[in-house]
């Protein structure tokens, strides 16, 4: 089933009498969601996920904008009409109910056509249990299962009216980190199983990117760049974007464009072909520095962390507007750490130039 958000907007009256300011909390925002895939809604805390997906499954009416599920209009139909499955962070089981009564609650209110018998029911519940794998834990009171086995559960009662499109609210944050890993891992596996149409919704940019068919980043409501995970990552269409993918963080300088070179400070650090002079700020991702001798980008090194496969230079520079820079070498490399410096040339397509005030992408050509 795929889904289209058509200027999709939501806005709230004011909640603070005396500035009496409405909240956008989604602005126009129009995608279409293909057929069968996973769709990762990321951004920070307050920008919209929520709301989005509320406008999806009907339990919130739009402002303005259109909802499809196929060519069928939904925008109007109720939340229970529109055949979608729910899953929220905080599990929302019924406490006094078993496991197998939780996952059978949403099949015994069906009504006329799609009434179904005992036996039916029974089957769709232990099919839906067996998906999520928690088929031994049907007695159990919620209670008596560990906060990954209950979200399964949920994950469970959402399936098992095997609904058109799959709505996910930060369903793993309450879950601790190893159990978080296992269960996104498994999120992925029942989606692909069961080909269902899927958003999910994450502050967690490394979660999102981890199991996403597309990201879609937002900020204030306003969608910022939709894309496959890597391509995002690779091509960030503002400083938003860049800074909100990755870890570690992208490393952000100040910096300017003259003749087609980068300066950071006084050293011309990179050509830029066809970028116009102009004050940036420049994006390096961790990945980008290599560390060489006659390299223009000279920084205070402050220490190194082994990790095995690779070393994190950790360095500092008058021009970062972080405090520390980190930079992702191979282990290969020796860096001297009684050397009060260390010199960097740069990879062109792990740097990033923007704006400096309107923060939105400056492409040069990488030759
Ligand atoms: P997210 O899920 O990304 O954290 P939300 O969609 O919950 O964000 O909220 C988006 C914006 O809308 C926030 O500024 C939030 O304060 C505001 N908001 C959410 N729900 C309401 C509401 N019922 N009334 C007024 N403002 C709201
Ligand atoms: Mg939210």
């Amino acid at each position: 089933m795929n889904v289209t958000l058509q200027n999709l907007t939501k806005i709230y009256p004011s909640r603070d009498k005396k500035s009496g300011k409405e909240v956008v909390a989604v602005h126009d925002f129009t995608f279409e969601i293909p057929d069968g895939k996973l769709i990762g809604l990321l951004g920070p805390s307050g920008c919209g996920k929520s709301t989005t997906l509320n406008l999806l499954s009907g339990l919130q009416k739009p402002t303005g904008g259109r909802i499809f599920f196929g060519d069928e209009d939904v925008t109007d139909l109720p939340a229970e009409n529109r055949g979608v499955g729910l899953v929220f962070q905080n599990y929302a089981l019924y406490p006094h109910l078993t496991v197998l009564q939780n996952i059978l609650f949403p099949l015994q209110n069906l009504k006329g056509k799609d009434k179904l018998s005992k036996e039916q029911m029974l089957e769709k519940a232990y099919d839906a249990a067996r998906l999520v794998q928690i088929e031994t834990l049907m007695d159990r009171k919620p209670s008596e299962l560990s906060g990954g086995q209950q979200q399964r559960v949920a994950i469970a009662r959402a399936l098992v009216k095997m609904p058109r499109v799959l709505l996910l609210d930060e369903p793993l944050s309450n879950l601790d980190a190893r159990l978080r890993l296992q269960t996104r891992e498994e999120l992925k596996r029942i989606q692909t199983q069961t080909g269902i149409t899927t958003v999910f919704v994450t502050h967690d940019q490394e979660e999102a990117m981890s199991i996403s068919d597309l990201i879609v980043v937002m900020k204030d409501g306003v969608v910022q760049q939709i894309g496959k995970p890597q391509e995002v990552y690779d091509d960030p269409a503002n400083l938003f974007v860049a800074k909100f993918l990755g870890t570690p963080p992208i490393n952000v300088f100040t910096g300017c464009v003259r003749d087609g070179q980068l300066y950071i400070g006084n050293a011309a650090v990179l050509d830029v072909p066809g970028a116009a002079d102009q004050q940036v700020c420049v994006g390096i991702r961790p990945e980008g520095f290599i560390p060489d001798e006659q390299g223009a980008l000279c920084c205070k090194l402050s220490g190194i962390e082994v990790m095995g496969r690779d070393i994190s230079v950790v360095s500092t520079h008058d021009a970062s507007e972080n405090r520390t820079i980190r930079s992702i070498i191979s282990a290969e490399n020796k860096v001297d750490v009684t050397n009060p410096v260390i010199r960097f040339s740069l990879k062109p397509s792990k740097v990033f130039l923007f704006n400096e005030s309107t923060h939105a992408r400056v492409a040069f050509r990488a030759d």
